[in-house]
């Protein structure tokens, strides 16, 4: 059994942290250029040039991409034939503390927003941190351990949304809410957007399958063709509706439209769309 110190894991999380909210992932910035190219509307093209140049400079000058750098959400896949062992005497004693005190170093060494409230309702007192992050932990085969991290907007994740349809509802019925979701997302959620979408599991799950199809790359269509083809037509779809790069009108509205899918009940049809804005920030290590 291999084994890896939850300090390693640690430190790993502290610089995810930076980097996710300092480099735009290649596969995004490969999205806007091919956006920016032919893109008709010249004001829109314009916008497009600049979001490629915010992020050049937030690379070069190593500062954030956006002034809200999110709620820290991280996805561990465990191989198992991997062991984190019992912790040494100082160090974190849980992966949960590993991963939230990463978190609080990354935000902190990184000079990142700190945009996490401990109460929900009534306190909302920051916790100074950005911790707790939202954690999700899966065993998987092998002897490695995956980690990302996505710093997720407040104004796109406030966008999204989940409906439990009828289990006769046609794939027409689900694609014509899912486009009526982004376009009332609209400008506030700062598009152009990546949208993420969950078919199936069940009420929890899709909404948790949204936000892994987050971390596909652009470009990478669904494996079954029958979804492939529905990302497509969802793309063109989204890309009609004229919301255009941040509100201002044009022909990108959605750098990528990304499904994942799961079994569900007999009864049921759930599906959520998780909206990611143009700031699509993650990254990946694995140890
Ligand atoms: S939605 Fe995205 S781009 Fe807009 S303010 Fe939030 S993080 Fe920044």
């Amino acid at each position: 059994m291999r084994t890896i110190e939850f300090e390693q894991v640690r430190r790993t999380v502290e610089s995810l942290c930076i980097a996710a909210c300092y480099e735009l992932p290649d596969d995004v910035r490969t999205a806007l250029e091919a956006a920016a190219a032919k893109e008709s509307n010249p004001p829109a093209a314009k916008i497009l040039a600049q979001l490629l140049d915010n992020a050049r400079i937030a690379a070069d000058e190593r500062i954030p991409l956006c002034q809200d750098t999110g709620l820290t959400v991280v996805f561990v896949e465990q191989g198992a034939e991997l062991v984190l062992p019992p912790p040494s005497q100082d160090g974190p004693a849980t992966l949960h503390e590993a991963v939230n005190e990463g978190v609080q170093a990354g935000y902190e060494n990184g000079f990142l927003r700190k945009s996490v409230v401990a109460d929900p309702l009534h306190a909302r007192t920051n916790t100074q941190t950005n911790a707790p992050a939202i954690l999700h932990h899966i065993f998987v085969p092998g002897d490695k351990l995956r980690i990302s991290v996505m710093a997720k907007g407040g104004g796109c994740e406030n966008k999204s949304q989940f409906r439990m349809f009828r289990p006769t509802a046609e794939a027409s019925d689900v694609a014509d809410w899912i486009v009526e979701v982004v376009r009332s997302a609209g400008a506030d959620a700062c598009p152009p957007f990546v949208v993420g979408v969950g078919i199936g599991g069940n009420f929890e799950s899709s909404c948790l399958l949204s936000k892994t199809a987050l971390l596909r790359s652009l470009g990478e269509p669904h494996p079954d063709g029958f979804y492939a083809q529905m990302e497509r037509e969802l793309m063109a779809r989204i890309n009609a509706l004229g919301i255009g790069p941040l509100g201002l009108g044009g022909d990108t509205t959605a750098l990528g439209v990304q499904i994942e899918t799961a079994p569900c009940h007999i009864a049921s049809l759930p599906v959520a769309v998780n909206i990611e804005c143009h700031s699509h920030r993650h990254k990946t290590a694995i140890l």
